[in-house]
């Protein structure tokens, strides 16, 4: 064994990750109380298992950041919201389509001033990592520059977001107002997807602010590159609904005129997916598509409750967002909190390992990211967060008689928020650590 400094490093703490879905196999986590994680110098994963079998294996000299205590899980990854929102989170309206004119299209007008654009887009990636997201599914406004924004602060940060453009030519102001001209989405892919961990999303905001003319041309632009992600919403409330079929009656379903434009494939994310029938959650199945299920956007709305099981019963791909700003936190754990309650209101049951799951490997496999972020893979990069079970009194005390994992993590998405996220890596870099409280 040499004495040159190691090139790893290493994190002790008890460690949670998946390699299945716990709703359809009963060994789908990995928990190693007392854990050890293990990270290259590229910021990849080595090894995840107990510290008493790895700790051995580490070369002389390698760091060891106890975290002892906390538990380590992948970093959260949150499918679907809107930078450019982040200034009008939690502004009162009565409904989708008020919100949207209200407050959401004067705010993002606001992003034709580039920077503008630069400095929220640093408060918003800061928020996230506070919130423990190291990846998202982010729209931005029909301005390039926010894009170009977004990906600078991502890069500045070493962080695998997705992002893009949005696209709408109708049904909206004049100063937001785009065309079917493909151009500058297709400049920004050149520019930005597969750059570092960037990712490009093309982003038609929905239907009703699409001509078919664009379109026809966002699905042309995802046929020609057909490993970028495509991000739109679908059926999230009722007066949209009858808006989509009053515009586009020769299709069958909402969902379908995404479908008869080339728009459902694999990394094709669907904000909300309220109001599907059967068929429509078969259609999402079959082409691999995936659900951005979004239960505080959808409460605060009123725009309806998601349907798990259905979702579930059908084989679709589902992930939780946070829809910020009709979303009212940018925190997965409080995103958990909704999502529990929808599932109750539903009749059926939401387990915090599945929960879990959804927020890491599920929104990973609803990417097409497994293998890449997600879980403790090895290989795979190394973002991961430090939850900490006695991030307040009454967290401390409710998980000081938790009998079981089970009841451990469901505190935690129950009671916790960004307090309970002691610290955030990113490519086993540092991105954000919160002060120890006094004890
Ligand atoms: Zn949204």
């Amino acid at each position: 064994m040499s004495n040159a400094p190691s090139t790893l490093q290493a994190f002790r703490a008890s460690l949670l990750h998946f390699h299945a879905d716990p709703a359809f196999s009963d060994a789908a986590h990995a928990w190693h109380a007392d854990g050890l994680l293990v990270v290259d110098a590229a910021g990849r994963i080595v090894a995840a298992g107990d510290y008493a079998a790895l700790e051995g294996t580490l070369p002389f000299g390698t760091p060891v950041t106890d975290w002892s205590g906390k538990i380590i899980c992948p970093g959260f990854i949150d499918t679907h919201l809107h930078f450019p929102q982040t200034d009008m989170i939690a502004s009162p309206a009565p409904g989708l389509l008020p919100w949207l004119e209200t407050y959401t299209f004067p705010t993002e007008g606001r992003f034709a001033d580039p920077a503008h654009a630069r400095a929220t887009a640093d408060f918003f990636l800061d928020e996230l990592l506070r919130n423990g997201t190291t990846t998202a599914s982010v729209y931005c406004t029909v301005h390039a520059d926010s894009v170009d924004a977004l990906f600078e602060a991502s890069a500045a940060r070493n962080l695998r977001m997705a992002a893009g453009k949005v696209l709408m030519d109708r049904h909206c102001p004049d100063f937001l107002r785009d065309t079917a001209d493909m151009r500058a989405s297709e400049d920004l892919i050149r520019r930005w997807h597969g750059k570092g961990r960037a990712m490009y999303a093309i982003t038609p905001r929905f239907a009703p602010t699409s001509t078919e003319a664009q379109l026809a041309a966002t699905g042309e632009l995802a046929r020609a590159f057909p490993d970028t992600i495509i991000q739109t919403h679908v059926a999230e409330n009722r007066d949209e609904c009858a808006w989509v079929r009053e515009l586009f009656p020769q299709q069958r379903s909402y969902l379908s005129v995404y479908e008869h434009y080339g728009l459902m494939r694999p990394r094709a994310l669907f904000g909300h997916c309220i109001w599907l029938d059967d068929e429509d959650f078969r259609l999402m199945a079959d082409t691999g598509s995936a659900i951005a299920h979004c239960p505080t956007s959808n409460l605060f709305l009123g725009s309806g409750l998601f349907d798990m099981a259905r979702a579930d019963a059908a084989g679709a791909l589902v992930s939780l967002g946070t829809d910020v700003g009709a979303g009212t936190s940018f925190s997965i754990l409080q995103t958990m909190n909704e999502a529990y309650k929808v599932a109750r209101l539903k009749g059926s049951y939401l387990p915090a390992l599945r929960m879990f799951y959804l927020a890491t490997l599920g929104a990973a496999r609803s990417m097409q990211l497994e293998g890449t972020i997600g879980n403790f893979a090895a290989g795979a990069e190394a973002d991961f967060i430090v939850l900490d079970p006695k991030a307040t009194p009454l967290l401390a005390r409710r998980t000081a008689n938790a009998g079981t994992l089970e009841e451990t993590l469901f505190a935690l998405a129950l009671l916790g928020d960004d307090r309970a996220i002691r610290a955030t890596y990113a490519a086993g870099r540092l991105v954000h650590e919160r002060e120890e409280l006094p004890a």
